[in-house]
């Protein structure tokens, strides 16, 4: 099978403001596939879970294209969690588009395409699943990826402190270190609170909020 016929089971298309990493603020077309093979316990994206609708990769291109200036992301529930992921990463790198890819940290990173850009949302102790996370993918990060921690607790923050100030620069001994975010998860740990212990610790991290939540307070997606 030619690869841009390649099924995709899709949670959902739309495009909208992204709302968060260093792009926050862009417009950006999200690919949101379904199934994940995480449960944390904050989870908002419960109704990825369940098998999608099927949609080829020339379809999801096809979608993309009405926006070509926008930037695409590529999440889930977990995006790796389907081989023909790695396809449609590189078929939208074939046409220009910049591609940043969501992951959880927990799936082996190596056959991600040079060039997306990959976010990967290492997931702390409250979550419930920090004990999945494979802590190898960190030695596949580059200057251009971002390592994104949401935390719950004060014990998250300071296992995310232990992770950028040992484990990342262990991992990445000759090169720059990806850009770091921090983010509270609502509800459970204040921003002020977060944002506090950033700056009482001098953290070289950027801390983010879900500027989509801020502009549609009553859409998770928004537009
Ligand atoms: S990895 Fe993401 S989609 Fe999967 S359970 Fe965790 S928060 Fe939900």
């Amino acid at each position: 099978m030619a690869a841009a016929d390649l099924p995709i089971k899709i949670s959902e298309l739309f495009y909208s403001i992204q709302g968060e990493s260093t792009r926050a603020g862009l417009p950006c077309v999200f690919i949101r596939l379904s199934g994940c093979n995480l449960r944390c316990r904050y989870c908002d994206s419960q109704y990825t879970f369940p098998d999608g609708e099927s949609r080829s990769i020339s379809a999801i291109m096809a979608y993309a294209a009405h926006y070509p200036a926008a930037i695409i992301e590529v999440t889930g529930g977990e995006p790796l969690c389907q081989t023909n992921t790695i396809p449609l990463l590189r078929k939208l790198q074939e046409a220009g588009r910049t591609v940043l890819l969501e992951t959880n940290g927990s799936l082996d990173l190596a056959p991600v395409p040079d060039g997306v850009i990959k976010i990967m949302d290492l997931k702390c102790p409250d979550s419930g699943m920090s004990n999945k996370m494979r802590l190898a993918n960190l030695q596949h990060l580059s200057p251009a990826d971002e390592l994104k921690f949401v935390l719950t607790s004060r014990r998250d923050y300071e296992w995310a402190v232990g992770i950028i100030r040992r484990q990342l620069p262990e991992a990445l001994s000759t090169s720059p270190l990806p850009a770091i975010l921090f983010s509270a998860v609502p509800n459970k740990l204040e921003a002020a609170v977060l944002s506090a212990w950033i700056l009482k610790d001098q953290l070289p991290v950027r801390l983010q909020l879900q500027i989509h939540k801020i502009i549609w307070p009553e859409s998770e997606r928004g537009v």
